[in-house]
């Protein structure tokens, strides 16, 4: 089907979409396959290697092909929703196995961990982002089968070396897998630096138009483990609709051109507001005294990513209201959409999670990097004005 050579850059291979070409019709675009059910031969075998579309379905083939490909992998299996994908992970461990997770991650997979721990269905240990001697204290060799890593972390940024953390899981006879939904492959490729799967949500800057829920699991190779995903996909029913197959395959033939735009984007607005009175603490990677930026600048490509967060120095209250003074970025949750979006974050986790209540997270688009400013500056000195003395608002 892929008329592309391996060496083709991958905005070539996605705006392509590997050079996909309906073998039936020549059509340019992939068919949309609503098929429940595929027909047998007189002989009982199936015409096309196909069953039933539960996990298989040939409109997810495409992009599952080029999200491989663009990640350096084996292959790639499409989900219903990023915890779907990072969920059947788990459940291909044994009851008692040990996992190491950090403690600052996607928060509803920490508090579904964290649930599987309490129901003792696996032990859990949650480490201090990029810690790694912290990581190599809670690996019990022989008992820990997983360690995942996010960098970087959302919403906070904090950053993992992915290549340390991978020889230290290797070494205690575990498994490294990255949730690289931030970075996306374009950014960054955790295969490359030594992990064995790497989990997407796929709802998020991948699609990209904030109107697919999916996720995707990719493997460096076709093992044991990915063997168990794949039935693990088919047990559980964990796939996507056709049509969210079919539009996260046209979001993903935009990807490059999209997450390089963001990610300037986000910089330029770190840039822009770190150091206003309003803001205690710019998060951002791309920031050279971000602590994580030059393990970030070793391990990434072309960018920082679209996640800029802002702790307030007033608070909570400052919080909402920098949310409330946006204009552009809109108040609602998610991101890695083409649209900014703002949502005071740690209030919104809530109890339990290490995210400061004074925390607003800017998901940053593709819209005009001046305007995007404009609207951050405004909104921050409506919170705190400029030229206010520092220390009074503190
Ligand atoms: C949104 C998100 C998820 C969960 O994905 P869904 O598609 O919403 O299920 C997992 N990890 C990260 C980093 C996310 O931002």
């Amino acid at each position: 089907m892929s008329r592309f050579p391996s060496d083709q850059k991958p905005s070539t291979r996605a705006a392509q979409a590997l050079g996909w070409v309906d073998p039936a019709t020549g059509a340019l675009v992939p068919p949309l396959h609503a098929a429940v059910q595929y027909e047998r031969t007189t002989e009982g075998e199936p015409t096309a290697g196909r069953v039933y579309t539960r996990d298989q379905n040939p409109t997810y083939e495409p992009a599952e092909a080029l999200l491989a490909s663009l990640e350096g992998g084996r292959a790639a299996l499409l989900f219903s929703s990023g915890m779907a994908a990072a969920t059947t992970v788990f459940e291909t461990l044994d009851v008692g196995d040990h996992v190491v997770a950090p403690e600052q991650m996607y928060w509803m997979l920490r508090r579904w961990l964290q649930d599987q721990a309490a129901r003792e269905r696996i032990a859990l240990d949650l480490v201090p982002n990029g810690d790694m001697a912290a990581l190599r204290a809670a690996l019990r060799p022989g008992a820990t089968k997983m360690v995942w890593a996010e960098t970087p972390a959302n919403p906070g940024g904090a950053i993992t070396d992915l290549a340390a953390a991978a020889s230290a899981a290797h070494e205690a006879g575990a498994r490294l897998v990255v949730d690289n939904t931030l970075p996306t492959p374009v950014l960054c490729r955790p295969l490359e630096h030594g992990a064995d799967l790497v989990m997407h949500s796929a709802t998020k800057q991948l699609n990209g138009h904030s109107d697919v829920l999916a996720g995707a699991l990719v493997t460096g190779r076709e093992d044991d483990l990915w063997k168990r995903c794949r039935r693990e996909r088919a047990f559980r029913g964990a796939v996507l609709g056709p049509f969210e197959g079919w539009l996260l395959l046209r979001g993903m033939r935009t990807l490059c051109l999209r997450v390089a735009v963001s990610a300037r984007n986000a910089q330029r607005i770190a840039e822009a507001c770190d150091g206003h009175p309003g803001v205690a603490t710019l998060l951002y990677p791309g920031l050279p005294a971000h602590p994580g930026h030059e393990v970030a600048a070793r391990q990434m490509d072309g960018g920082f990513g679209a996640v800029v967060s802002l702790r307030m120095k007033g608070g909570a209250e400052a919080a909402l209201r920098m949310v409330r003074e946006l204009r552009l970025f809109h108040n609602a949750t998610s991101l890695g959409g083409v649209e900014s979006l703002a949502e005071p974050r740690g209030l919104e986790e809530g109890d339990g999670s290490p995210v400061p209540d004074d925390l607003v997270r800017l998901s940053v688009g593709i819209e005009d990097a001046g305007d995007l400013i404009a609207d951050v500056r405004r909104a921050l000195d409506a919170v705190v004005p400029q030229g206010r003395d520092r220390t009074a608002n503190s």
